[in-house]
């Protein structure tokens, strides 16, 4: 069976030196992961010059993947998750994060909607088989639904805070919320449907779009393009940093309007759609500032510096995902990819901020929320 180049919104593998061996279990490396082999625990442990070799490394890594799978990079994807939308798959440690939970990500979701558009517009939909899929409330068949997206020719490919919107013919879209662990691919017309398979369309011209999920929570419906702002979802959606332009004072007015502690704030859907914990914390730590401190307390040069931090690490994000590739879905690839290594804070407990050298932390900052900081330099 060939392997599939399936890519994912798994969080970016732990690549570090020796260090303490919960970390590998909080990201989900069942064992196997080998400490200490990325460039990051090169690069802080080899000394100048490794960084550019682990880097080159993790390229060829991904081509190789690709290589096998027969399939480019655009075919992986990912989906969001039902509450936001949620985009990294992270597991995580014991405790109060014990288990899986899963968070939007907004830079995966437009690389993916990128890659989509490079690959499926122009193409017409010649057949659709749907199983075990959730549909949206509209449709109250399968029937009904294939018959509404059989034929159609995607004209584009959207984005609609944490929705991909595949437009077609006479202002309707084929609406796709991805579930937590859902993925899409491209595959051969003939590729056959898996046990977790949802969606299966082909196209006139050859080749077909697989949505996959194991999980629940994902959903698809096709609804007139003026019906999307009503979803629940879209309509009670915040800010979306990489579709909106706003003013930092803008930002910085809501910010107090809402009030509480900066990261409850960031990973608020309703504030700024798709930050989940991995995006939150790198732009608190590129701001300088603590997770815990209340909005109210920011002085103008903070929030800019808060506002700036968060279009430029979101902003760098879509550009090392185009680069390396969205993360692998399956595990066996997700644990030999060096997926992450460019992040500054997050899974990064006990190493020395890149900043003050002093020891990255990762605590409970708010009730119910975790976070990787620095306690030297964000404040
Ligand atoms: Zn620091």
């Amino acid at each position: 069976m060939r392997r599939r180049a399936r890519h994912g919104a798994r969080l970016p593998a732990q690549r570090r030196g020796p260090g303490p061996r919960e970390a590998l279990h909080r990201d989900g490396h069942r064992g196997g992961a080998t400490p200490g082999r990325g460039p990051r625990a090169q690069q802080e442990g080899g000394g100048a010059g490794s960084r550019g070799a682990g880097t080159d490394r993790t390229s060829s890594r991904i081509r190789g993947n690709v290589r096998r799978g027969g399939v480019g990079r655009t075919q992986g994807a990912v989906l969001p998750s039902a509450a936001g939308a949620g985009w990294c798959r992270i597991i995580q440690r014991s405790g109060a994060f014990e288990g899986r939970t899963y968070v939007s990500q907004l830079p995966e979701l437009e690389v993916l909607r990128k890659d989509l558009e490079r690959d499926v517009v122009g193409k017409r939909v010649k057949e659709v088989l749907v199983h075990a899929a959730k549909l949206g409330s509209r449709h109250v068949s399968e029937s009904g639904f294939v018959k509404a997206l059989a034929g159609q020719r995607i004209s584009a490919v959207s984005r609609r805070g944490v929705h991909l919107l595949f437009e077609l013919e006479e202002g309707h879209a084929l609406v796709v919320r991805l579930g937590a662990s859902g993925a899409l691919s491209r595959e051969t017309a003939s590729e056959k449907a898996g046990p977790h398979t949802r969606l299966i369309a082909t196209f006139t011209t050859g080749g077909s779009l697989h949505y996959v999920d194991p999980g629940e929570g994902g959903e698809l419906a096709v609804l007139p393009m003026a019906e999307i702002a009503t979803l629940p979802a879209v309509s009670s959606a915040g800010i979306d940093p990489l579709a909106e332009t706003f003013t930092w004072r803008a930002f910085g007015e809501e910010l107090v309007r809402r009030g509480g502690p900066l990261k409850r704030l960031l990973v608020d859907p309703t504030f700024v759609v798709g930050l989940g914990d991995l995006y939150s914390d790198e732009i608190l730590w590129a701001a300088g500032l603590s997770g815990r401190r209340p909005a109210a307390s920011l002085s103008s040069q903070e929030m800019r510096r808060l506002y700036r931090a968060l279009l430029e690490v979101l902003h760098d994000a879509v550009k090392q995902r185009t680069a390396d590739g969205l993360p692998p879905v399956e595990e066996e690839d997700f644990e030999e990819s060096e997926q992450g290594d460019w992040l500054k804070v997050w899974a990064r407990e006990t190493q020395p901020c890149l900043r003050c050298r002093q020891p990255i932390h990762h605590d409970e900052i708010v009730e119910g929320l975790h976070a990787y900081q620095c306690r030297n330099c964000q404040t």
